[in-house]
């Protein structure tokens, strides 16, 4: 397989791509109601012809995360012995999803990424420095393995390293792209220039934020992607991929949100019930997949808030634009009658550089408001000036709680050793 970007439908004009989007619809509409046992029932009394305008599909059934917890055979769409590799969610929201892919979806995936490096200006000249686990069932790293082999980049998959051997892949592999989750690479980068290394004077010169945001709300890169891009003389990139939907959302060189690859999957914003908002309005990610056989999806809620990003981006692309991922729909805090959206608190305690570490716990009923509270690892002293910071930042005040590193560390467990937020609301904790 070669990469052709050609095939991409991401240059045309929106008239083309809605006219392209409705025929990928309606062929989707046909498939999953011919291959799915779920969307078979589900679609009953559909016909793709129902579909005349874009505008059609709000009338559409959602599909919800439940269907796929509940066991994703119901809804596969490929017969068992196509799957090639079996691929799950984290579980940090319950039990994992699994999902099977057929060696077409693989390389839809690397078609996918590859696009999204692509428009990241990395290309086959690039050695990329792969910081990321790539075990545990996960998609996201597979895609980007699959995506720059693709791309004929030069690979290392480096996994989680410690400082001393990241030192060493810096200076032998000499990296010209570094990919991992900014809290990663931002802890990293403390510890090499505490032992004297200088990250500006590496090579890199870019960085691949995965799993976290690099914007704030208003799309400013925010406080950690401010520090990696000083540090190391790069300019960040934010993707953020969903194993569900075997895509991802990633910035082109312009960084002004996350391009959605159109000829792969149709993005919608909408409300609580489904009806699609207006532009720059927060509400629930939902996509159709297309092109998909292991387990093609419909209107498939996300779980995830964010913003369409309004007009067209100046690369020159013309698809589907979201703005950073403001937090999940069940992680939305309630504070005094007041939502905050995770982000905002996340972001503004990014900023302060006396903290070391920090957790939000969340509990609560449901019913009478959250109770959120925020532990750092600081000094008493700073008490005061965190928790202004960040009520300038969320309009509502938050407990500041004094804890430490280990503590914070051992709040999160082993699995889940980047979370942000413990949600003790629902039964067990959910993803941060
Ligand atoms: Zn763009």
């Amino acid at each position: 397989m070669n990469f052709n970007p050609g095939l991409s439908w991401e240059f045309l004009s929106a008239d083309e791509i809605a006219a392209k989007t409705i025929r990928a619809l309606r062929n989707h509409i046909q498939y999953v109601k011919a291959s799915s046992p779920y969307y078979k029932e589900a679609l009953k009394g559909v016909v793709p012809e129902d579909l005349r305008t874009i505008d059609d599909i709000a009338g559409l059934p959602l599909t919800d995360r439940t269907v796929l917890a509940a066991g994703s055979a119901a809804v596969a769409a490929a017969a068992p012995s196509a799957i090639i590799e079996t691929v799950a969610t984290s579980g940090a929201t319950g039990r994992p999803i699994f999902i099977g892919l057929t060696d077409s979806d693989l390389d839809r995936l690397a078609f996918s990424e590859a696009l999204s490096f692509n428009a990241m200006g990395i290309s086959s000249s690039d050695r990329v420095l792969l910081l990321v686990g790539m075990d545990g069932m996960a998609l996201p790293s597979l895609g980007y393995y699959r995506g720059l082999t693709l791309l004929h980049a030069t690979i290392g998959r480096a996994g989680l390293p410690g400082h001393q051997l990241f030192r060493q892949y810096l200076e032998e592999f000499r990296p010209t792209v570094l990919l991992g989750a900014p809290s990663f690479l931002r802890r990293l980068t403390l510890d090499l220039t505490k032992n004297g290394y200088r990250p500006a004077e590496s090579g890199v010169q870019k960085i691949v934020g995965v799993g976290e945001s690099l914007k704030n709300a208003d799309m400013s890169i925010n406080a950690p992607g401010k520090k990696l891009e000083e540090d190391w003389n790069a300019k960040v990139f934010g993707s953020y991929a969903i194993t569900e939907l075997a895509d991802s959302f990633a910035d082109c060189l312009e960084r002004s949100g996350g391009h959605a690859h159109p000829e792969l999957l149709y993005a919608e914003v909408v409300d609580d019930k489904g009806n699609p908002l207006p532009d720059n309005t927060p509400g629930e990610l939902v996509a159709t997949t297309f092109g998909i056989e292991g387990m093609p999806l419909l209107r498939y809620r996300t779980g995830d808030i964010t913003f369409r990003v309004p007009g067209d981006c100046a690369c020159g692309r013309k698809s589907f634009r979201i703005g950073p991922i403001l937090g999940r729909t069940d992680e939305m805090l309630k504070v005094n009658n007041q939502s905050v959206f995770p982000l905002v608190v996340t972001n503004a305690l990014d900023e302060l550089d006396e903290i070391g570490d920090y957790i939000i716990t969340i509990g609560g009923d449901g019913l009478h408001g959250d109770r959120a509270s925020i532990h750092v690892a600081a000094q008493p002293s700073a008490v005061e000036r965190i928790a202004n910071h960040v009520r300038n930042a969320a309009r509502v005040s938050f407990p500041i709680l004094i804890s430490n590193v280990s503590t914070i560390q051992s709040m999160r467990g082993a699995w889940r050793r980047n979370a942000r937020i413990l949600d003790e609301r629902h039964s067990g904790f959910r993803r941060g």
